[in-house]
């Protein structure tokens, strides 16, 4: 922060702008809040569906379910919607609900300091600074890439990047490409690519369980029966999230019966490949549901091609233009695509904020991410997160999450309000340790017999010392419950003190530097 500049003073600060930001934008406008800047770092609205623009980028969780509730889409034109019709769906909800005036595009957020004096938040961005009541950090657990240190990668002639920073300028056309990794990303690109390139070879260091997707267009007649009556659509919603709260009890109390699951997911591999060998390398030996289940009826097809070769071992070294994986295997290629996933359990935000007693959230999260109903954090007043720590789902859609998240801030500010004065910043509330850890021990012993730490695999929903600090181990009606309003005796309240310390009231303008 620049001392003696002028620092615009809003009532919110939220940082991030895919569905977790605009969401929180607008449940500020309709409780009435407009006192507040979304900051963003890049130049467009949609979050990780901006960035992830691979071929093949789709949602997996079906389009219906996988849009905010308060602004149901009667016109999805397919089952699993596709990257750039979720993407224009969220600039929509940018012009509908009253968003644009609020966005601070290539606001990269640089730090982000509690002044426990004036009890606000002090935000320094790539651009201007401000100060906040509060601050709501939306900026998602899956926008920052993680690519591997990989010895001898910078001797590599060919061109390198990662599934979320695609070099759309790149033809891959009679190139031998590399792919590594099998997740959710990179089992999308590998059928989407197939086709055009030379050579394809995919590191697989684990294999994935993959279920046929069930996606198809959405016919006209459907279509015209939700926008006619919008309650189909509002049945068809429930209908999907019915089904998914039912299957929830399996992933967290009963793994065993995922069992037959595995049978249907086998069936659709050999339904494609027929080489022993390679459905051996392709079968995984943990149970389904440890990882992601992913959706595709067009990955195996495109692993069984004869231009496809599958490196049953993670890439350990490159040498020049040669890749060597764990195992030996020595492959050629002109071009990495690393679909290595991201930054979860180690968010690069929580280095940037400075809490009330000095220390940073990556520092408080040592030993692990902790946070209180996942959207607070002791130590960090006013400090609010959207998708924060254990509100990941296994099978279910995210913005239900975020909506449920979202009841809670906006209870937060209300309460804020009454313990503080209505023009807010002459309180602040801090999660008690007591409360927090209560929390977690309740989230963690649940998390004992689900398929994640029981399922005989690593995978991003453990941190470094194997605790899932990331999914939420019940369901999305449970965590909608649990976050329906703050419960005052979990917090402390701390007021300005008399001389001094209330907020002096900043000035408005908003210098940009
Ligand atoms: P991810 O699930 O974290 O997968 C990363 C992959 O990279 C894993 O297969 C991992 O292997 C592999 N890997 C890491 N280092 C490697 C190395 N040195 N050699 C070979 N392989 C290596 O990342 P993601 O696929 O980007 O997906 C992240 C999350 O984003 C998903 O779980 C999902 O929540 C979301 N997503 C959703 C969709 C969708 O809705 N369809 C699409 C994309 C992403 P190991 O398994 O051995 O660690």
């Amino acid at each position: 922060m620049v001392v003696g500049q002028h620092v615009r003073h809003v009532r919110v600060a939220v940082i991030g702008s895919g569905f977790g930001g605009l969401g929180a934008a607008v449940r500020l406008r309709r409780e009435g809040i407009t006192d507040f800047v979304v900051l963003e770092r890049a130049g467009s609205v949609g979050g990780t569906w901006r960035d992830n623009a691979y071929p093949g980028c789709a949602c997996d969780v079906p389009s219906h379910l996988y849009s905010f509730s308060f602004a149901p889409e009667p016109d999805w034109p397919r089952t699993f919607s596709g990257q750039p019709y979720i993407r224009a769906y969220l600039e929509r909800i940018a012009d509908t609900f009253g968003v644009r005036p609020h966005l601070r595009f290539h606001h990269e957020v640089e730090k982000v300091r509690w002044d426990g004096e004036a009890l606000r938040w002090e935000v320094t961005t790539s651009r201007a600074d401000f100060t906040a009541d509060v601050v709501v950090s939306a900026g998602g657990a899956l926008s920052d890439p993680q690519v591997p240190d990989v010895p001898g990668l910078d001797t590599f002639p060919g061109e390198v990047f990662h599934s979320a920073r695609w070099d759309h300028g790149l033809e891959l056309r009679g190139k031998r490409v590399a792919v590594i990794g099998t997740g959710a990303s990179a089992i999308q690109i590998v059928p989407a690519i197939q086709p055009e390139v030379e050579r394809l070879t995919v590191f697989q260091r684990t294999p994935p369980w993959v279920m046929p997707r069930t996606d198809r267009a959405i016919s006209w007649v459907e279509r015209r029966l939700h926008r006619a009556f919008p309650a189909t659509g509002a049945l068809r919603r429930q209908f999907l999230w019915g089904v998914r709260e039912l299957q929830v009890g399996a992933f967290t109390k009963r793994p065993e019966l995922l069992g037959g699951v595995e049978l249907l997911a086998k069936a659709n591999m050999a339904r494609s490949v027929k080489d022993p060998a390679l459905r051996a390398a392709l079968t995984p030996s943990y149970r389904i549901g440890c990882k992601r289940i992913l959706l595709s009826s067009t990955y195996y097809p495109a692993l069984a091609r004869p231009n496809v070769d599958v490196v049953a071992s993670g890439l350990a070294e490159v040498r020049g233009s040669t890749l060597i994986a764990a195992d030996g295997t020595e492959a050629e290629a002109d071009v990495i695509i690393f679909g290595t996933g991201f930054h979860v359990t180690d968010v690069p935000i929580a280095e940037r904020v400075v809490g009330a007693g000095g220390v940073t959230l990556a520092e408080a999260w040592k030993n692990g991410m902790e946070g209180l109903r996942g959207t607070t954090a002791a130590g960090f007043p006013n400090w609010m997160m959207i998708t924060g720590p254990n509100t990941g789902l296994g099978n279910s859609s995210m913005i239900l999450m975020i909506e449920a998240q979202l009841n809670y801030l906006a209870d937060y500010l209300r309460q804020l309000g009454q313990v503080g004065g209505l023009g807010g910043g002459r309180a602040a509330l801090d999660a008690r340790v007591f409360a927090v850890g209560a929390w977690n021990r309740r989230v963690q012993e649940r998390m004992t017999r689900t398929v994640w730490n029981t399922g005989g695999c690593t995978s991003w929903y453990l941190d470094a010392n194997g605790r899932n600090t990331t999914i939420w181990p019940g369901t999305t009606r449970e965590f909608r419950r649990e976050t329906r309003a703050v419960d005052l005796a979990e917090y402390d309240v701390i007021r300005a003190g008399d001389g001094g310390a209330a907020p002096q009231q900043a000035a408005t303008k908003e210098t940009v530097r």
